[in-house]
């Protein structure tokens, strides 16, 4: 998907500050950090959403749960809490057409969310 602005960022065609990689998923600071750890998770494989996984992305999903949680803990925000979300479709303010997983943490949350 050259269109993608993830797929650019996937294949380093858009710079961006990875923090990690691997042949399944990349992760990166949010360029617009809406808490002190904001770190987007993104698989490799394009998907536009939730709305487009199937069955064949079950490891793929979880593998992203396990990296979020390891990344959580190597940022530091593990003992204290945080939020691992993804928006989804327009009332879920999902602006990103590429599924991705914002791993938010070192303020309070708010619930609900707005
Ligand atoms: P969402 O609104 O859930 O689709 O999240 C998209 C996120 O991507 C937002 O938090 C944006 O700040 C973030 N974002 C957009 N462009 C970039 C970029 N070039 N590098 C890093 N994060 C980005
Ligand atoms: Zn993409």
């Amino acid at each position: 998907m050259s269109s993608c602005l993830f797929c650019q960022i996937i294949a380093k065609k858009i710079p961006s500050q990875i923090v990690y990689e691997d042949d399944q998923l990349v992760a990166f600071k949010d360029i617009n950090p809406v808490a002190p750890t904001h770190i987007l998770l993104i698989p490799r494989k394009h998907l536009s959403g939730l709305n487009e996984v199937t069955d064949a992305d079950r490891d793929l999903l979880g593998y992203i749960q396990i990296q979020a949680a390891r990344l959580a803990q190597q940022a530091g925000i593990a003992e204290n809490g945080y939020r691992l979300v993804t928006n989804c479709g327009v009332e879920g303010g999902q602006t990103s057409e590429h599924l991705h997983y914002h791993l938010l943490g070192g303020r309070s949350m708010q619930w609900p969310p707005g």
